[in-house]
């Protein structure tokens, strides 16, 4: 895939949560509700093995309700990984998040034995807004403090309950081809790591077999025109009725692959979910067999 991974800043990355993780109670992975597997990082599965997990599905607003439930449920029976939804709009997020965290380690609580929590998620999952919508409170910026990366924030989210912030974090090496674009997708990857055209044809493609309805009415096509379309013959008819034309008549895939990008990240397309739990096991156990 055209897609240039693991930038070098990411490996310190690494090095700084590995660091971390040692003196950490719990582990938060922030996910995308849209592609909860594929945001899923499998370097932190390995280097925060044994410690508790929570996995909080953000940007819920923009995914498919029904999926994000099979999900859930799919976290707590299959992996005993607690799993909650949410989203920017939610009103008291540091209650729900507390009381999972305390729900995981039970045994650590007091001035004496705070709770340490890491709070993890691929660039642009949200990890930001949701930090930012936490702390009315205390932010303590830990630049001074010793053995504590300069960026790392850890904010204090009750006297006995910190969270310590990490630089959004990538992986290097992407198992399932599906994941790297729904990832490519989500807006994880900058733009000039990345083929658009490439990426908008692979979500398109999805977008025909799962949300054909949602395509059409976005942008007012015929959803029976869109049975049995190619990807390619899909983003065209975008492309022409988007007025992306270049001079000659020809369709500009290359803004048309940028129209609808946009429109998924920004949930113009619909609340949109890009894989399932058993879609997801398909794919995981084809790569495996590659
Ligand atoms: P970070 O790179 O993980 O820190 O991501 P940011 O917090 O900067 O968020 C990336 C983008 O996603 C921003 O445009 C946010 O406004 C948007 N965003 C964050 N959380 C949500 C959410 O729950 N729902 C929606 N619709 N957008 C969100």
């Amino acid at each position: 895939m055209a897609i240039q991974w693991f930038p070098g800043h990411m490996n310190k990355a690494r090095k700084d949560v590995a660091e971390r993780l040692k003196d950490i109670d719990v582990v938060i992975e922030l996910l995308d509700a849209r592609l909860p597997a594929s945001s899923a990082n499998p370097m932190l599965a390995r280097m925060a093995k044994g410690k508790p997990r929570l996995m909080i599905l953000n940007k819920q607003d923009l995914a498919d309700p029904a999926i994000t439930e099979q999900w859930l449920a799919w976290y707590r029976a299959k992996t005993q990984t607690e799993a909650l939804g949410m989203d920017a709009g939610e009103r008291a997020p540091a209650q729900r998040l507390i009381a999972a965290c305390r729900a995981l380690a039970p045994t650590r609580s007091g001035l004496e034995k705070p709770l340490r929590v890491l709070i993890c998620g691929i660039p642009n999952v949200g990890k930001s807004t949701l930090i930012n919508s936490m702390s009315s409170r205390k932010i303590a910026k830990t630049g001074n403090m010793p053995g504590v990366t300069k960026n790392e924030q850890r904010i204090i989210l009750e006297d006995d309950f910190e969270l310590y912030d990490t630089p959004g974090m990538l992986w290097p090496k992407i198992e399932v081809e599906e994941g790297g674009y729904n990832l490519a997708a989500s807006g994880a990857v900058g733009r000039n790591a990345m083929d658009e055209e490439e990426v908008a044809l692979e979500l398109l493609k999805y977008l025909l077999v799962h949300y054909r309805a949602d395509l059409a009415a976005r942008y007012k096509l015929d959803e029976e025109t869109l049975e049995g379309m190619q990807d390619w013959q899909a983003l065209e008819l975008i492309g022409k009725r988007r007025g992306a034309v270049l001079s000659g008549g020809r369709i500009n895939m290359q803004k048309a692959a940028e129209i609808v990008l946009t429109d998924f990240r920004d949930g113009q397309t619909g609340r949109i979910t890009l894989e399932r739990p058993d879609e997801w096991a398909a794919w995981e156990k084809r790569a495996k067999a590659i």
